[in-house]
């Protein structure tokens, strides 16, 4: 009977899942789409408590209480910036949980003499994933908040030295296979394992780390469904299975709208260092313009459109944007919000920021759907965005960044770039864009700068 209960617990968390990931796909329903999953989880941990297995709640109480200790300061003060490296340090945390699981299944039927052929592929499969994720995601989230250097770190014959690593790991899995209960190769597996992480996640730029953090999500995914196999439980495989492949899907959609094949984002050491734009190597002189003579402009223009980007994220200044584009449209103007898939560092890194904001939903416009009114708009507000924007995308076959889709800001009437100097954007490349003779540059901090444009088109 309690059997029964635990299956339709779990039923009910997986639809709870899926209905939740398809809410999160839009921004006026992620909200909703975060609330199912969390109750979807909730329903699975009770369900599991029900578990006939467990011999003792006192350590799980302990863990329930560290968890909720950690995990609410995580959730409620960690800044939307810091998101990559907040979600890698989840996954480490995940993973190593697995291997764990991993670990104490193997020792358990280890010491029962009961270790089958079936159950040491799952188990394997299990602490290889696992520890992997678990030494990949912290070097992420290290090279994310700057504890280790975010540029790639190569050595001669890496990518071999790494196959050959794999192959070692694959041929204990295989040893394990045929020999069950040989422990030490069992522990080896999950060293090797562990020194791939580090060394996969050594040469890729500290800027590329949302793309393997996504990637790492999958793994860590593989890792759950094999845990499922491995203590048969269903709700693991199911929520595994979404994971996996949800990040993985996630990563290639990055790649892709950076117009970089996923090779070249886990092999191409790209984005190493942020470097300092010249006007020369741009061909041209920035224009430099001050607020009041911006203000001008934006407050007797008919059409704008605001481009966000990564540097917005950096000076929080998402509100002040929604107070300037409040601003414009009281004195008559019509305000629009361009969003380009990968401005930020993390997907729909600009819906959530504005969604938060309070900028209505239908403001917020795709790129595809925008890239036709700026030829018919007066003023582009480009705050904090450099590569999304970057001209050089379509036109110059030598960037690095040639055929990443971008927003057409070049065909406005004007542009206004907020940014704070002549600061690069993540992939290292000039901008033509800033020296285009219709485009004037408003330096300063991007929060600084909106605050003073309110204030100019409110008085203007
Ligand atoms: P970006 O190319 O990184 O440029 C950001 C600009 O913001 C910089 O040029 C910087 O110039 C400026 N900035 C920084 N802090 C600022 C502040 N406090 N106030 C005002 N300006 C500030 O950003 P993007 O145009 O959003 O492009 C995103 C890039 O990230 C793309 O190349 C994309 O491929 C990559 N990426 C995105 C994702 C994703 O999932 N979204 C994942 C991986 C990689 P100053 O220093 O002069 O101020």
């Amino acid at each position: 009977m309690t059997e029964t209960v635990i299956q339709v617990a779990y039923l009910i968390a997986a639809f709870l899942f899926i209905t939740a990931l398809r809410a999160l796909g839009r921004p006026d329903s992620a909200r909703r789409g975060m609330q199912l999953a969390a109750f979807g989880m909730a329903v699975a941990v009770v369900a599991t408590l029900l578990q006939a297995r467990i011999v003792t709640f006192e350590w799980i109480a302990v863990g329930a209480v560290v968890g909720s200790v950690a995990g609410y300061p995580l959730g409620r003060w960690v800044p939307m910036t810091a998101m990559p490296q907040r979600i890698a340090l989840s996954h480490a945390l995940g993973a190593l949980a697995a291997t764990l699981v991993g670990v104490g299944e193997y020792s358990h039927d280890i010491a029962l003499a009961a270790m089958t052929r079936s159950h040491v592929l799952a188990l394997s499969f299990e602490v290889l994933l696992g520890s992997l994720t678990v030494t990949g995601s912290a070097m992420a989230f290290g090279k994310l908040q700057e504890i280790l250097p975010g540029r790639p770190v190569t050595f001669p014959y890496q990518n071999i030295v790494n196959l050959v690593l794999v192959a070692t790991a694959l041929g204990c899995l295989g040893w394990l296979i045929a020999y069950p209960m040989d422990a030490r190769v069992f522990v080896s597996m999950i060293g090797i394992a562990a020194l791939v992480g580090v060394l996969f996640v050594l040469p890729i730029g500290g800027a590329d780390m949302p793309v393997v953090v996504s990637l790492l999500n999958s793994y860590a995914g593989l890792a759950a469904v094999a845990t499922g196999f491995a203590i048969d439980n269903n709700i693991l495989i199911i929520v595994g299975a979404l994971d996996g492949l949800s990040g993985l899907i996630l990563s290639l959609a990055m790649s892709k709208a950076m117009n970089r094949s996923f090779t070249n984002v886990l092999f191409g050491a790209f984005g190493a260092e942020a470097s300092v734009a010249s006007d020369v190597a741009a061909g041209g002189e920035m224009s430099e313009t001050t607020a009041e003579n911006a203000a001008l402009r934006l407050a007797y223009a008919e059409r704008v459109i605001m481009v966000p980007g990564y540097g917005l994220a950096v000076s929080q200044a998402q509100h002040q944007m929604r107070e300037l584009g409040e601003s414009i449209q009281k004195r008559g103007g019509e305000v629009r919000y361009a969003i380009h898939p990968v401005a930020g560092r993390m997907p729909g890194h600009m819906n959530v920021l504005l969604a938060e904001a309070g900028v209505p939903y239908d403001k917020l416009v795709d790129m595809d759907e925008i890239n036709e009114r700026f030829a018919d708009t007066d003023v582009a507000v480009v705050v904090g965005a450099n590569d999304v924007v970057n001209p050089a995308a379509r036109t110059d076959r030598a960037s690095p960044i040639y055929g990443m889709p971008i927003l057409k800001v070049v065909d406005a009437k004007s542009v206004l770039v907020l940014k704070r100097g002549r600061g690069k954007g993540f992939s290292g490349v000039d901008n033509g864009l800033f020296v285009d003779p219709k485009t004037s540059m408003l330096f300063g901090d991007a929060r600084q700068s909106l605050l003073d444009l309110g204030a100019e088109v409110k008085s203007a």
